[in-house]
């Protein structure tokens, strides 16, 4: 697996620059949505940290970026969650505390990745109170990159002392290049209709190609968008019943069609710049635009953002759906 990493440019210019100034941070967020390539920045930063000619960038070639890309450095340690996404603070938190003691095998730092921190739920308060001291004084040799959706799960006390660097969407271009060069024996139009589901969103499009989880949310997203056009209330019900007892593809349609909804509200304001919109259904969102007032537009996606909250906030999956479609027949 290669070094690369697709956009994000400003980022990229940032770690060079400290590299060659030789004032490294040593904590550092990472944070932005699924598929924007967290990890694959986080494994960039230490690639360049580590890289024996040091001079901003990964080369890629010498023994330590080698190692980077194949996997095995010693001084690269990524640390797991459990099954759920949770990290068991005696088990893999506390044992970095007391490791960052050691000195790196043979680089002149030792990376700890902590990524996806915000899956952590029960936990991630207590993660970062006990990496507090060693993010405040750490030694000389100690670098933590942490990942998260969101920058909101970060404490206070933490935020302040770390570098924060925001993932975001390469262009639709880019994406298709990177599709091109990265994905084997795939036709042209199919790499063109995983970029118009996952827009500048490579994880995503990805995804799609697989026909793994986001492209079923894609799918059921695109079908409760098609039975709200018809404001149909028996379609609605039967669109939301194939995410019924999948509460994470529910979430992921329901967020999918929260981007269908915001794109029609642009069109219904006059946005037209195609670049504006994110959702993975433009089609979608013209019908939608054009059969709901600008009014029922905003209704519709106050409702939407609403119901995202509720399925967050651990609800009955089941009612809450059913509830859900009642909204949605009413607001449109
Ligand atoms: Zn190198």
């Amino acid at each position: 697996m290669g070094l690369d990493v697709c956009g994000n440019s400003t980022a990229l210019e940032l770690i060079r620059k400290m590299i060659q100034k030789g004032r490294e941070q040593r904590s550092i967020i990472i944070h932005g949505e699924k598929g924007l390539g967290k990890k694959q920045l986080a494994r960039y930063i230490a690639a360049s940290y580590l890289c024996s000619r040091h001079d901003g960038e990964p080369c890629g070639k010498c023994r330590s970026c080698t190692m980077v890309m194949h996997g095995t450095h010693p001084d690269i340690i990524n640390v797991q969650a459990n099954a759920n996404g949770n990290y068991i603070v005696d088990d893999s938190i506390r044992p970095i505390v007391a490791d960052s003691a050691v000195m790196p095998n043979e680089s002149r730092y030792k990376v700890y990745i902590i990524p996806d921190l915000d899956r952590s739920v029960n936990t991630a308060v207590a993660v970062q109170n006990i990496l507090l001291k060693l993010i405040e004084e750490p030694p000389a040799h100690v670098v933590i990159i942490m990942t998260a959706r969101s920058k909101e799960i970060f404490l206070p006390t933490i935020v302040s002392r770390t570098l924060s660097l925001s993932v975001s969407c390469v262009s639709e271009q880019e994406c298709m290049q990177y599709l091109r060069e990265n994905t084997e024996q795939l036709s042209e139009s199919q790499l063109a209709e995983a970029v118009s589901a996952g827009r500048g969103n490579i994880g995503r499009c990805l995804s799609y190609l697989e026909k793994d989880s986001f492209y079923d949310s894609v799918q059921a997203a695109r079908a409760l968008c098609d039975a709200s056009v018809t404001r149909d209330g028996y379609s609605i019900l039967a669109a939301l019943h194939g995410v019924e007892g999948k509460k994470a593809l529910a979430r992921d349609c329901i967020t999918l069609f929260g981007e269908i909804v915001r794109d029609a509200c642009a069109d219904r304001l006059g946005e037209t710049d195609e670049k504006l919109s994110v959702s993975c259904y433009a089609q979608g969102a013209r019908k939608l635009c054009s059969s709901l007032s600008a009014s029922e537009c905003a209704r519709l996606y106050d409702t939407v953002c609403d119901y995202t909250g509720r399925i967050d906030a651990n609800c009955n999956l089941s009612l809450t759906l059913n509830s859900f479609a009642a909204k949605l027949s009413q607001a449109v």
